[in-house]
């Protein structure tokens, strides 16, 4: 009776099919789980005369053996089934996806990152939207400073009228971050402060209510006005060509003094005056100067102690220099065949 039940369930077994492996599980469940129905045979087999049952536990250990063969292959021929299946998306584009290049801002931010670093320079990244405070009390723009007019920038809540930390906007300028970082570091200070800032600017060839500035920092004892000369002709050399001549004239800004904005030989006519540079043989490329004491001591610097110097250029300034772009907005229009160009630079 039991060895009938064993050879039907064989035959059953040997000729299994499953269409998926939901299927085969069911299967297994069905076959060879704990309820399944080999292991139900186990108690029919307590009942088995002594001497059969040397010949029908061999018996049902080979249906056991049988079931788990033909299960475990029903699983392999799905799974191979399913590798070896045709998965060709006709819906992908027919030529390959072309791979995208740095933008040129990000090429010159970088090399600019890059000549610095090698000074010593690190980075730190202080916030977009800031506060009154940090963007121009602590540099010295008073409330009613005539430069703030020349920094107009949007402003996004101002919920007390008496207190500058209340007044949110969008920072005008990295000189902010100078601020911030000052405020919770120790000199010696070497730091370098690249990122986007806003103005209130119509937007224009020349002009744009967005662009990108890199400003550094260095404050330590006896930093003198030679030691920043010294690191913007590198800088100059390293970035125009080693040819390169700087010259300082005097200028303004609030959280500087002395001031200086920096002019390099005009790198397309050598010096000896053309359109570009309007025959001066000169053209303008940063702001630098000493930090105001006044500075150091509302970051909580003692400016009896430390000196610093401080230097800040526009990103997009330096790539016009270096790739000749003369329109500001080519630069946030997206168009590819203009990013296309920056392909081989690095
Ligand atoms: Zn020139």
């Amino acid at each position: 009776m039991l060895l009938e039940k064993i050879e039907g369930l064989l035959k059953e077994v040997s000729a299994l099919t499953a269409k998926n492996a939901e299927e085969v599980e069911q299967l297994r469940i069905k076959y060879l789980s704990k309820k399944g129905e080999i292991n139900a045979l186990m108690a029919d087999f307590r009942t088995v005369a002594a001497d059969q049952k040397k010949a029908i536990g061999v018996k049902i250990n080979e249906l056991k053996q049988v079931a788990q063969n033909k299960i475990n292959g029903l699983k392999e021929q799905l799974e191979e089934a399913e590798a070896s299946s045709d998965d060709i998306d006709l819906t992908r584009t027919a030529y390959p996806v072309a791979l995208g290049t740095r933008h040129p801002l990000t090429i010159v931010k970088n090399q600019i990152i890059d000549i610095f670093s090698r000074m010593g320079f690190t980075l730190y990244h202080g916030p977009e939207v800031d506060d009154d405070k940090h963007v121009f009390t602590m540099l010295n723009f008073a409330a009613d400073h005539p430069a703030r007019d020349m920094q107009d920038t949007f402003f996004i809540e101002q919920s007390d009228p008496n207190d500058v930390t209340k007044n949110i906007l969008l920072r005008s300028h990295t000189s902010g971050d100078e601020a911030h970082y000052m405020e919770t570091h120790e000199p010696p200070i070497r730091v370098l402060c690249p990122g986007r800032v806003y103005r209130n600017e119509a937007i224009s060839a020349r002009a744009h209510c967005f662009f990108h500035q890199v400003e550094g920092l260095y404050v330590d004892k006896n930093v003198s006005f030679t030691d920043l000369k010294q690191v913007l002709l590198t800088f100059a050399r390293e970035m125009f060509g080693a040819d390169t001549k700087i010259r300082l004239r005097p200028s303004y800004f609030p959280f500087t003094e002395p001031s200086a904005e920096m002019d390099i030989s005009c790198n397309i006519c050598g010096g000896k005056g053309c359109n570009f540079c309007k025959h001066t043989g000169w053209v303008e490329i940063l702001g630098c100067g000493m930090v105001d004491p006044h500075d150091l001591d509302a970051c909580g610097i003692d400016s009896n102690v430390y000196t610093g110097y401080a230097f800040g250029m526009g990103v997009e300034r330096i790539t016009n220099l270096k790739y000749r772009v003369s329109d500001l907005r080519l630069f946030s229009e997206n168009d590819t065949r203009f990013l296309r160009e920056f392909e081989s630079a690095k």
